[in-house]
């Protein structure tokens, strides 16, 4: 009693009495290019002090290290996610998946379950429909859902989360009728006989719905915080850049971080709109620790190529005369920008269509020229639709591109959205990463949170322009140290280096060694966050 632990690598009295951890006999890829692959790693504290041969790392074991023997299992270092919607993961997790519904029957039948089981009143929600998978080839309406439901109001959001469907009730109730005009930024479909809203939304228009939705609660969310930590430490990540929704995420991550319920570390996207609160606070991008810091400032420039709703430059190839919509005017995005970047924040700004980019990088350039900034980091959301031009002026003004590449598998019609001409325009991975810093997320709920399917879809590209496929040494460091370096974090995570933070992940097989189409396939054996190892749970 009273003594301090005797694990710790240098004790008081100067005696080395070993590391807290040492793992030997691995194949560890350090994704460090002066180390290259290794043999063993030893941790002290939550920090990596050593990296080596076995018999390097065997001399700091002592008494109370903890020695992990992988038998040539191969290591990565804990991999992160650049762009997820965290929290509204975890609370989408309590709702309705829509994903693999092939019809609008097998929706109804879902919907008609999930009400039976609810109080009369009460909000059904769903997600992920997507009309390209149903057998009906068409988007579903109030009337299918008022089938199903005429007590509860219903709404269930596309795959994108750029568009959703609503009952007869939560019209009503959000009165919204044949009579309100669109939002800025947004649609209300209306059938064009009778002028009524069909229960589609689009964009700006969802928020009609959305504000009539009760809000989570703390404990829902704090609750929703620790089931997205447990499946995104399942998948092997140790990190996410999570996009946040209002203030009360933010103060849910906070209690949860206290509480011993955040399990991987969080780098902050706060919501444009809560930019005048930091700024009268003082708090800029970096401040907290490595559990839980203010990151970027998000901002949704366009909407979803899915719903062809990103702006692009010229017209839809399967919509003519649509080019998409923009949320912001360009004289607001310039001052938003500006005041964001002259006050010291990250932007991260959602730009799809390749004229929402354009907008997107005038706006940076416009503001970078008034106060030059040595390492704004600035950010690319998707950047979908980018032709080279772009690429290059991303590159020279030090733009990130942050990029989902699942999208490229998942998006299969992407092709008829922009025809033939503007095929290598459609999710460049390999010209982004070779040019511009390109970190690598999900994008999840959209997609599922896993970042070796994530490595897997930049490798294989499911076929899609294969010139544009990247190495899974280049998919890997996209998840590893270009995520790091997105969140000025290059020097503390992202690779296994000595001195930085012992975040680690033994996989099943060796990634380098497995044939790209089962990538996928490679399991998580356990995970190691900030030196702490625990063994994933299998849901
Ligand atoms: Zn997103």
């Amino acid at each position: 009693m009273g003594l301090l632990p005797e694990s710790r690598c240098c004790s008081v009295s100067g005696v080395r009495s070993g590391c807290d951890l040492a793992i030997l006999n691995g194949n560890i890829v350090t994704m460090d290019k002066r180390t290259g692959r290794a043999e063993a790693v030893a941790v002290s504290g939550e920090r990596i002090i050593g990296v080596g041969k076995n018999s390097e790392v065997r001399r700091l074991i002592g008494k109370g290290t903890k020695v992990l023997n992988l038998r040539g299992k191969t290591v990565v270092p804990g991999m992160i996610d650049s762009h997820i919607h965290f929290v509204d993961y975890g609370l989408s997790l309590t709702r309705i998946d829509l994903r693999n519904v092939q019809s609008i029957v097998e929706i109804q039948e879902k919907v008609a379950s999930r009400v039976k089981a609810a109080s009369p009143g009460k909000w059904v929600l769903g997600r992920s429909w997507d009309q390209e998978r149903l057998k009906e080839k068409r988007y579903p309406n109030r009337h299918d859902l008022d089938r199903v439901s005429s007590e509860n109001p219903v709404v269930l959001s596309r795959v994108c989360g750029h568009i959703c469907v609503a009952n007869s009730l939560a019209l009503q109730l959000a009165n919204v009728t044949k009579e309100t005009p669109d939002p800025l930024g947004g649609q209300i479909d209306k059938d064009p006989e009778t002028g009524e809203p069909t229960g589609i939304l689009r964009d700006e228009a969802m928020s009609l719905i959305w504000k009539h939705v009760p809000s989570p609660t703390k404990a829902d969310l704090i609750a929703a915080i620790e089931a997205a930590s447990q499946r995104a430490l399942s998948a092997g990540l140790t990190g996410v850049h999570a996009l946040l929704r209002d203030s009360s995420y933010v103060e849910a991550l906070q209690e949860a971080r206290a509480t011993g319920k955040l399990g991987v570390r969080i780098y902050m996207g706060i919501p444009v709109d809560l930019l005048e609160n930091l700024i009268n606070l003082g708090i800029k991008t970096g401040f907290g620790d490595h559990w839980l810091k203010i990151g970027c400032v998000k901002m949704l420039l366009d909407g979803s190529l899915g719903g062809r709703t990103a702006a692009m430059e010229n017209p839809y190839s399967d919509d003519p005369g649509n080019k998409g919509l923009l949320l912001y005017r360009e004289e607001k995005l310039r001052q938003i920008v500006s005041k964001a970047h002259d006050s010291g924040y990250q932007l991260a700004i959602h730009a799809i269509g390749d004229h929402a980019i354009e907008l997107a990088l005038d706006a940076i350039e416009e503001a970078q020229k008034k106060t030059p900034r040595k390492d704004h980091r600035h950010r690319i959301e998707h950047a979908s639709i980018i032709n080279p031009d772009q690429i290059n002026r991303m590159a020279s003004m030090k733009v990130i591109a942050s990029i989902q590449p699942a999208f490229v598998t998942s998006d299969f019609w992407a092709i008829d959205r922009v025809g033939k001409k503007r095929e290598e325009w459609v999710y460049p991975f390999k010209t982004l990463f070779k040019k511009t810093v390109a970190p690598a997320g999900s994008d999840c709920p959209v997609e599922h949170l896993d970042p070796l399917a994530g490595i897997w879809a930049a490798v294989t590209r499911g076929g899609f322009l294969p010139s544009e496929r990247v190495t899974v040494d280049q998919a890997l460091y996209m998840y590893t140290m270009n995520s790091a370096y997105a969140s000025f974090e290059e020097n503390e995570k992202g690779s296994i280096s000595e001195g930085k933070l012992a975040d680690m992940v033994v996989l099943s097989k060796d990634p380098f060694k497995t044939p790209p189409d089962k990538l996928r396939s490679i399991r998580i054996e356990s995970v190691i966050v900030g030196g702490k190892v625990t063994k994933p749970r299998r849901s």
